[in-house]
């Protein structure tokens, strides 16, 4: 059995009338930028978060960037995030001339560890990043407390934690704003890139809202310079009709997610996942971890597993950080588990045959 580690097919022929009729309309439009399609979605997507704004943009790293430059930051600045992450997490906060400070992960959760925060705040520090990470929340409400006996913009990386929640609260409720990818394997996902900015501040919506047009909120009336990040027509079409689905495919995720407990909880070299209490976990990710990775990783693809590693290098550990001097010791626990971790298949559409199968592999690896 052949086993995809995201199957983008199945769940496009799910829904294919409806997208169909979405892009043929945007076709047919012919208003490829700017069309009334974007409005929708944005007061879609503000509607299912109970948020003031949202800011469609053309993708979730332009998002960071933009929500950091729109608050100021830049040169001279610092600002705190987690030594696990995809690169635009920090890539973004380079752009804009501030410095990244790596803080190592919570061993359990593989989210930015908030023990070891405050140990990294100087009088240069501007904002924390907390990524939520395959789906599991970081521990916000500590993470919130720092920022505010600090007086730090708290802005928080929902690339991978759609309708993610702590205690009631959706992820990206808790800062000054939240930040989402919808790249196509995200958990909502467009089919190309895209992304948005929500939060509930006026003055920055508006700011954003400019800056991602060429620092101008009617044509020609440049007040600022910006960038070009526009959400793209076609794109929030498609994610129109998706938003229909989000909850039910989230759901889903955490019934699958179940499905891969149960079934591997007997399975003594691997560590499952966890999910912190008072949490919604979505598992944009199944994530488990073993000292034999590498060869795990061989056996089920031998089997037509498909897997992946997120991430095999943490992010102090990347040549694009060499400059900064760290070593595999200041974050020793991102650095061992870039060498242990593996992500299985997991998406909305997989059967429980499929996840069987999975399940099987990694069973008849370890000889059980
Ligand atoms: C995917 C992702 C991003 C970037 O999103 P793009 O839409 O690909 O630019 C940022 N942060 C995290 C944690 C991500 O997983």
């Amino acid at each position: 059995m052949n086993i995809p580690f995201v199957d983008l097919k199945t769940q496009y022929l799910s829904i294919k009338q409806e997208i169909d009729k979405a892009i043929f309309e945007v076709l047919n439009d012919a208003n490829f930028i700017g069309g009334e399609q974007i409005g929708d979605f944005e007061s879609k997507f503000a509607s299912l978060y109970g948020v003031k704004h949202v800011i469609g943009v053309a993708n979730g790293t332009d998002a960071i960037y933009i929500v950091l430059k729109m608050l100021g930051i830049g040169v001279g600045d610092e600002v705190i995030t987690t030594a696990s992450s995809w690169i635009s997490t920090a890539e973004t906060i380079t752009q804009t001339g501030a410095k990244p400070i790596f803080v190592d992960i919570d061993p359990e959760t593989y989210t930015i560890n908030p023990g070891l925060i405050e140990e990294k705040i100087t009088k240069r520090t501007k904002a924390i990043i907390p990524v939520h990470l395959y789906g599991q929340m970081a521990d916000i409400v500590a993470i919130k407390n720092i920022c505010d006996k600090h007086n730090l913009y708290l802005i928080e990386d929902c690339a991978q934690s759609h309708f993610s929640e702590e205690k009631g609260r959706l992820a990206g409720r808790y800062g000054v704003a939240g930040t989402f990818s919808f790249y196509p394997g995200k958990n909502l996902g467009a089919y190309g890139d895209a992304g948005c900015i929500i939060t509930d501040d006026d003055l920055l919506a508006e700011k954003c809202r400019m800056f991602a047009n060429h620092g101008a909120l009617k044509k020609h009336e440049h007040q600022i310079e910006g960038i070009n990040s526009r959400l793209d027509t076609l794109q929030a079409a498609v994610l129109n009709v998706k938003a229909n689905y989000i909850i039910n495919w989230t759901n889903s995720r955490i019934s699958n997610a179940t499905f891969y407990n149960t079934t591997l909880k007997n399975v003594e070299e691997i560590t499952l996942p966890i999910v912190r209490n008072n949490t919604k976990h979505t598992f944009h990710l199944y994530v488990i971890r073993t000292k034999k990775r590498d060869a795990l990783k061989e056996h089920l693809r031998s089997m037509g597993i498909q897997t992946a590693i997120h991430y095999p290098t943490a992010l102090p550990n990347l040549t694009a950080y060499k400059y900064l001097g760290h070593s595999r010791d200041d974050y020793p626990v991102a650095s061992r588990y870039q060498d242990e971790i593996i992500s299985i298949p997991m998406y909305p559409e997989i059967s429980k045959e499929q996840m069987e199968y999975v399940c099987n592999g990694i069973k008849s690896f370890f000889k059980l």
